[in-house]
């Protein structure tokens, strides 16, 4: 792989005068500098890479990318196994998002979605075959045949339950060949934005704590998603949100922050997701009584009803006492299935339930609760994932955003399973090629300020001396709690006003924390005491949104406020970060094939 050229000319090493002890041989340059490793950033950078020099920025191993534990499937109406066509897809996904996806944005995705199946098997992706050779399809929720009006469909491409997994291996081949440099186990500490460009990312290697410059033409976050916002969840440890943290810093607004995913079948106790490929092979919901329960709350696409509406009615279950021996869980049963198929398409889910709580599911039923899982607003971006630096028409020039960290509306207040594998390697594939478009039309370097990492040095500093009495992990724990207990599946009024309250006090108290690890190599309670300062500061503008947004859409389910109202907020939220507080902003949903309808399953 090529060295990146580092900043070895004399003019410029003058210029810089090494900022504040950065020696130069920590100052690279590349055309374009990707932070993240997952599904949407490799995509971008495999395209960027087309046309020039890549730099990636990744604090995991790029494998090790949540993209990898993606189970069930990729979205495509390939029709490899019975009808489908784009529009019927377009359609779910108007309708699973309740109305507030942007469908210019939907229309793109599900039209691109066979060339981008395609694209991955032709690289060798090798996902599960038909007994013809084709890629094979299952059921996922909220997928349906002819608008609605038929059952579920056949649309979901996968590779057993580790579809995440060879997508992600295979494209990552992809970049080595293509000679992307990776900088792997670099934690990304702030954007170097100057007079509305962004010019480079500053970050810290985590091996030697050292800090470098990453200096661009053009920057892509392919940060992934904030599931660890929440104590249950299915999202790994890393899954903090640093992106949001990153951009809010600069002035850009989040948009529809509200909107959090609470996948229905988490395993009880630790929320570790159980695919809904599970449901999609079959598998039915039970609860004390011995209850297939969704009868009552979707009688027609019974357990392949959309997530939220499912999360709903486990949690309703739970909540009237319902749940298995009157505890927080219901049952996803499988055993019907049978024990060959079981162990031919979910072997994963098999091994997983084994080993964390001991259930044989071809023998019992499995343990699940609702689990934090997937993040629908993010960073304002436009259709070729440009940055909105106000969230709406504004490009902030150099920034680009892709995957589960942005916001282009594919699913606006409720995304359908695997959609967001869909989003991550076609969004990241469209930002690719939008900046190999900038890198290549001969754009110059925007020069790189001298106080490029000051702010972020005297923060660093801060940290790394910090002796306050403030433990990090008791507060995040504490905050993680909170946050599953008043801004989960169900919300309202007087919780998230509490909630608030409380997201303030950790403000408040972050500012005393104590590192005692005072190691420059991987320094763990260091990074997590970054990670959780960009936390608190995104995580206020869910629970201020949610308070905000009056109305219950998608899966933001308000009791106080038990209906969509579509008279006053059919609209995306914009929230600021300011130093007077949150600021909202709201911008309208693009509608163009699908008007608004009351959304039964
Ligand atoms: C268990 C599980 C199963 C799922 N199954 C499916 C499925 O079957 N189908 C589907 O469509 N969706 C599924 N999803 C959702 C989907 O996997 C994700 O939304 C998607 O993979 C996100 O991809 P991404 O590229 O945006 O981010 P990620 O894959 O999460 O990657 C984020 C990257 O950012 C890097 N990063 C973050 N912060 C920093 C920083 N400060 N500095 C440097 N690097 C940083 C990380 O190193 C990582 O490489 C699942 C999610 C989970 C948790």
């Amino acid at each position: 792989m090529p060295e990146s050229e580092g900043l070895r000319n004399e003019e410029e090493a003058e210029r810089l005068h090494e900022p504040r002890g950065i020696p130069l041989h920590n100052i690279h340059r590349h055309d374009v500098v990707i932070v993240g490793a997952g599904l949407a950033a490799l995509s971008g950078a495999l395209e960027a890479a087309k046309a020039g020099d890549v730099g990636v920025i990744t604090k995991l191993f790029p494998t090790r990318s949540h993209s990898g534990a993606a189970q069930g499937g990729i979205a495509a109406s390939l029709a490899n196994e019975e009808e489908d066509h784009w529009e019927w897809h377009m359609f779910d996904t108007v309708k699973g998002s309740d109305y507030l996806g942007d469908q210019d944005a939907i229309e793109i995705m599900v039209r691109e979605a066979p060339s981008v199946v395609r694209g991955m098997e032709h690289m060798g992706c090798p996902f599960s075959r038909t007994e013809d050779g084709r890629v094979a399809q299952r059921k996922f929720g909220g997928h349906t045949k002819d608008f609605g009006r038929g059952g579920p469909v056949l649309r979901a491409c996968y590779a057993a339950d580790r579809t995440g997994h060879v997508l992600l291996h295979t494209l990552w081949e992809q970049c080595v060949k293509h000679q992307v440099r990776f900088y792997s186990e670099y934690y990304a500490l702030s954007l170097i934005v100057k007079d509305r460009v962004c010019r480079g990312v500053v970050a810290l290697d985590m091996a030697t704590g050292e800090v470098h410059i990453f200096h661009a033409k053009a920057v892509l976050l392919g940060t992934g998603g904030y599931g660890r916002a929440f104590s249950i969840t299915s999202n790994s440890l890393a899954n903090t949100g640093d992106g949001l943290g990153l951009v809010l810093r600069v002035g850009i607004p989040l948009e529809d922050m509200e909107f959090v995913q609470f996948h229905p079948t988490g395993l009880y106790p630790h929320g570790i997701l159980i695919t809904e490929g599970a449901r999609g092979e079959g598998g039915h919901l039970i609860n004390d009584k011995g209850e297939r329960f969704m009868e009552r709350y979707a009688p027609e696409k019974m357990e392949l009803a959309p997530r939220d509406v499912i999360s709903r009615a486990i949690q309703t279950e739970i909540d009237e006492g319902r749940g298995i021996g009157g505890k927080g869980y219901v049952h996803l049963d499988l055993r019907h299935i049978g024990g060959d198929k079981i162990r031919e398409l979910l072997p994963q889910i098999a091994e997983v339930v084994l080993k964390f709580v001991g259930v044989d599911i071809t023998k019992a039923p499995i343990p699940i609760q609702p689990t934090a899982h997937y993040s629908m607003g993010g960073i304002p971006t436009d259709l070729d994932c440009h940055v909105l630096a106000d969230g709406k028409g504004e490009i902030l020039k150099g920034l680009y955003a892709a995957g589960e960290c942005a916001c282009v509306s594919v699913h606006g207040a409720n995304r359908l399973g695997t959609n967001s594998l869909l989003e991550a390697v076609l969004y990241g594939r469209r930002a690719g090629r939008a900046l190999a478009q900038e890198a290549k039309g001969g754009l110059p370097f925007a020069e790189l300020p001298e106080e490029a990492a000051e702010p972020t040095l005297k923060e660093l500093e801060w940290l790394q001396g910090a002796k306050g009495e403030e433990k990090v992990a008791d507060l995040r724990t504490g905050f993680q709690e909170e946050m599953m207990a008043k801004c989960g599946v169900f919300r309202d009024e007087k919780d998230l006003s509490l909630l608030l309250e409380s997201v303030k006090e950790y403000q408040k108290r972050y500012q005393k924390v104590g590192i005692k690890d005072r190691s420059k190599c991987f320094n763990t309670e260091l990074i997590e005491a970054i990670e959780f300062g960009y936390l608190l500061d995104f995580a206020e503008l869910i629970v201020a949104g949610a308070l905000n947004r009056q109305e219950s859409r998608g899966a933001h389910a308000r009791i106080d406020y038990r209906e969509r109202d579509d008279t006053n907020w059919l609209k995306h939220t914009l929230a600021f970060k300011t130093d007077e507080g949150i600021r909202f902003d709201y911008k309208p949903v693009t509608i163009t094939r699908f008007k608004p309808k009351a959304r039964v399953y």
